[in-house]
């Protein structure tokens, strides 16, 4: 029999490519090195030939891929001296804080809005012990909240714009060309405060730096590319960002004082990474565009029905607005396309079985009902 080492997060994974060195102390949960599947079905509903992979990231320790990005802000942070983390969230910070700072053994605060999050992430900062400090407001209203608490009180933020969040995050983009032995030509994802669109992009850049920085790439990475060998694939995909429609500030071209979408995760009227995330599409030549409510569902149910695949709203947003972009050409036929499922769809169970179609069947307990059932049902 062979044995493999065993996996222990993506900060061992990938040390000589992120801020830390041997005396650091690594808080991990094993997150990362989540499965990048290649759909079989969805494909040519579009009519086209694409390949289209969806990157799990649901399947992280707490379920999203602030995961990745949490090991890296908590690491830093105990490092540091830090006893408390702070940040505001729409469900997957604070359920990813609250764990990391349990294992740290340090306290975690987490503003959350006012009902409109989603159960399952509520349950999860609970039980890992935060303090859940639910405000009478949105998103943006926590975030402001959290920037000026922190300059008052002894916390450190681990929201996205905590820099160690995008270090982190960057990773999933090294496991991506690592597995497919380049770049894909797009890379699609949900937008919110465009963290991890940017994560991403710094990531994809960096492997593509050569190891005496005058590549494209290295305008983005601004010398702090820490990638060791370099000129690795010299390719970087076009990055494209989906918002919900009611949530859209990239396709306003501004900030939105009042988002609203059934997509929780990503209503975000005022993205932090806003400069950022122009940035990355300039530079990649990428694009923003919106999706209804109504598609991002859609996108989300035939993924479960024709693949298998759960995610919660949020995180069907990046195959709803590929799907559509395929369709119409824009992502060009023949092309590779990974869509990023941020979070997993046991998340929010409400949603998922409000728009269930299936019925379920209400029997008697006996045999003849059971193979009546099934006769009834088989194609
Ligand atoms: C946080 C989150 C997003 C948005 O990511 P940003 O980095 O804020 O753009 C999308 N989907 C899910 C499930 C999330 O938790």
């Amino acid at each position: 029999m062979a044995f493999r080492p065993r996996y222990t997060g993506l900060i061992e994974r990938y040390r000589d490519r992120l801020p830390v060195n041997d005396d650091t102390r690594i808080i991990s949960l094993g997150e990362g090195n989540t499965p990048l599947i290649k759909l079989n079905h969805i494909p040519e509903l579009t009519g086209k030939n694409v390949d289209i992979y969806v990157k799990y990231e649901g399947l992280n320790p707490t379920g999203s891929f602030k995961d990745r990005g949490m090991t890296m802000a908590v690491t830093q942070a105990v490092n540091e001296g830090a006893k408390a983390i702070i940040c505001a969230s729409t469900g997957n910070t604070s359920a990813s804080a609250a764990a990391y700072a349990a294992r740290a053994g340090i306290t975690a605060f987490v503003l959350i809005p006012d009902g409109k999050i989603a159960q399952g992430k509520l349950a999860q900062a609970m039980m890992e012990g935060a303090v859940v400090i639910q405000i009478k407001g949105n998103f943006d209203d926590g975030m402001r909240l959290v920037k000026e608490v922190a300059k008052e009180a002894p916390v450190t933020i681990v929201n996205s714009i905590n820099p160690y969040r995008l270090q982190g995050q960057k990773t999933a983009a090294f496991e991506i060309i690592e597995e497919l032995g380049r770049a894909p030509d797009y890379h699609c994802l949900p937008v919110g405060n465009a963290g991890n669109i940017t994560a991403h992009w710094i990531g994809y850049c960096e492997y593509a730096c050569s190891d005496d920085k005058t590549t494209e790439a290295c305008a983005f990475c601004e010398g702090n590319c820490r990638f060791a060998g370099g000129a690795l694939v010299g390719t970087r995909p076009t990055m494209v960002g989906y918002q919900a429609s009611g949530s859209a500030p990239f396709m306003r071209g501004e900030m939105v004082d009042n988002p609203e979408t059934v997509a929780t995760a990503i209503r975000i009227g005022h993205p932090q990474s806003w400069d950022y995330a122009w940035k990355v599409k300039a530079e990649s030549d990428g694009w923003f565009d919106e999706c209804s409510d109504e598609e991002i569902l859609h996108a989300q149910k035939l993924l479960a029905e024709k693949e298998g695949v759960f995610c919660e709203p949020a995180s069907a947003t990046s195959l709803a607005g590929a799907m559509r972009d395929i369709q119409s050409g824009k992502i060009r036929d023949n092309s590779s396309v990974v869509c990023t499922l941020t979070g997993h769809g046991l998340k929010d169970p409400d949603t998922a079985i409000q728009q269930s179609t299936g019925p379920v069947i209400k029997i008697e307990s006996t045999l003849e009902q059971v193979k009546k059932a099934i006769l009834d049902n088989v194609d």
